[in-house]
């Protein structure tokens, strides 16, 4: 099995496969240096679609993701924090691990620090140099003579003579050529440096990666990725790095997720449309939501991210939700009606095929779509059989195991999001329905919703309907349906 993914290096969509072994993915990570906002899980999310689409097509992974650790603005925050930069970074990096887990994005294998990692980034500016593509300069920094890589351009299609007259000569006077990139910066006074054999400094950024990957993966990757502003430099950058280290290819495959876009404007702090996750979820917006939008538009797709989006994509899942558990816990007649049966067939194919053809994940969310509006009739006029209903739900679960919206996580997200709002002093931000449905904890909210059953049971509408008013105070919704009686927090 194999799925067909766009090749941003050879500009055509072709099988994505492993050379041996389970498929050596790498995938840039975060820079440290604040919470992640909505742009960054864009490219998580769908890396995360990647992921679970081979995993489910029995596609072994090895996947690693660095973590930046050290970069400019890391140092010049943890710098105005007063703090060294290991712990001014560990407070985001964590707080990212949390957003991962609280999206539903699966842990790559291997996560890989920069800051573990710098002989391994020495190392390969030593063999740079020993073959003629590093020099160091006068004050102590290291770079990378870019015209000894003819190669150079050929990921983001540049030409040298462009990127020469393009770049930017005013940014470091040492350099041999002003297109030349840094691989190792000598210390700044009042800076963290490492002492090596290079010279005291630290890394440049993308000397990270090269290292990185080469370290945990080998030298030839199956599959690189990241955003699609890495293309040019970063990512280019890395191969001159790699390929000219090992004179090897460095990746067979690059996918590169389009840059969202909020409110039709580039997201940025000035245009006041910039999010964070937790932004949202002090919004009282549900992780799910956020995760089923930031995904439902095919990664190679301009995202156009809005509130009114959101609230579609809220809906979407309460209502994927509301048939999965009518499908699960309907009392259906035995047998299987074969219309039903031929379109549920016909919706897997689609679904399979959609992911398979670039991750397009629009069509593959339509699929199911398509069903839910056809077995939902079928059930209403008595034509949903007991066979039907288990088809039906192993192919939800199928759909799941990629989008995995299914399961009901939200008050729990919400619970955290806000005792950590607590604790960083941002719970002025949460609406007041949110911190209204803190007050009561499942539990309790379940004891109310059983007793206003049994009121209803014993005639005590009075009652029931006192019970419904409260809980619907703290932003608490009771449905009440023939198979019992569910609650959601809003
Ligand atoms: P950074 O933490 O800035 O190094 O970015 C982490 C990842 O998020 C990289 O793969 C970036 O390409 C990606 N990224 C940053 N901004 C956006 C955006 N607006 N849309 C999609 N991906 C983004
Ligand atoms: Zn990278």
């Amino acid at each position: 099995m194999s799925i067909q993914l766009f090749n941003t290096l050879s500009g055509t969509v072709e099988p994505l496969a492993a050379a041996s072994g389970p498929l050596r993915m790498y995938v840039c990570g975060p820079t440290v240096y604040d919470y992640g906002h909505i742009g960054n899980f864009r490219t998580f999310l769908h890396i995360d679609v990647l992921r679970r689409t081979l995993l489910q097509q029995g596609i072994k992974l090895n996947h690693v993701m660095n973590i930046t650790d050290v970069d400019d603005k890391i140092i010049r925050n943890a710098a105005e924090a007063g703090v060294p930069i290991g712990e001014y970074t560990k407070k985001f990096e964590q707080a990212f691990f949390e957003d991962m887990a609280w999206l539903g994005i699966q842990q790559p294998e291997h996560i890989a620090r920069a800051t573990e990692h710098i002989p391994e980034m020495v190392h390969l500016i030593e063999t740079l140099e020993k073959r003629g593509y590093a020099y160091k300069a006068e004050d102590g920094s290291w770079y990378y003579r870019i015209e000894k890589f003819p190669e150079y351009g050929k990921l983001s299609k540049k030409d040298l003579e462009g990127i020469e007259q393009g770049a930017r000569v005013d940014v470091d006077e040492y350099k041999d050529s002003a297109s030349d990139f840094a691989l190792w910066k000598a210390p700044k006074p009042g800076e963290q440096s490492w002492q090596t054999e290079i010279g005291a400094g630290r890394p440049g950024w993308h000397i990270e990666c090269s290292a990185m990957a080469m370290k945990i993966l080998g030298e030839t990757l199956d599959l690189h990725a990241g955003g699609e502003d890495l293309m040019f430099p970063h990512h280019e950058n890395e191969i001159a790095q790699s390929e000219g280290a090992t004179g090897k290819p460095f990746a067979h495959h690059w996918m590169h997720v389009r840059f969202l876009l909020v409110e039709g404007r580039k997201m940025s702090k000035s245009e006041g449309n910039f999010y964070t996750l937790r932004d949202l979820l002090l919004k009282g917006y549900k992780a799910a939501a956020i995760r089923f939008l930031l995904i439902s538009v095919p990664y190679r797709h301009q995202l156009n991210f809005t509130f009114d989006g959101l609230m579609e994509s809220t809906n979407a899942i309460e209502r994927l939700r509301t048939f999965h558990q009518r499908m699960k816990t309907g009392k259906w007649a035995a047998g299987s009606n074969a219309e039903i049966s031929t379109q549920t067939a016909h919706a897997l194919q689609e679904y399979d095929a959609a992911l398979a053809n670039d991750l397009n994940t629009a069509e593959a969310r339509a699929a199911i779509f398509d069903l839910v509006r056809s077995a939902n009739s079928a059930a209403d006029a008595g034509q949903l059989l007991a066979e039907n209903a288990s088809e039906i739900v192993r192919l939800l679960e199928r759909f799941d195991a990629v989008f995995a919206v299914l399961e009901d996580k939200d008050a729990e997200t919400t619970r955290a999001a806000l005792a950590w709002a607590e604790s960083a002093g941002r719970i002025g931000e949460a609406t007041p329905e949110l911190l209204a449905a803190l007050s009561l904890g499942d539990d309790e909210v379940q004891a109310l919703v059983d007793e206003r059953t049994q009121a209803k049971a014993s005639r005590n509408f009075a009652r029931a309907d006192a019970i419904r008013r409260e809980l619907l105070e703290k932003g608490i919704l009771i449905e009440d349906s023939k198979d019992g009686t569910r609650w959601k927090r809003k």
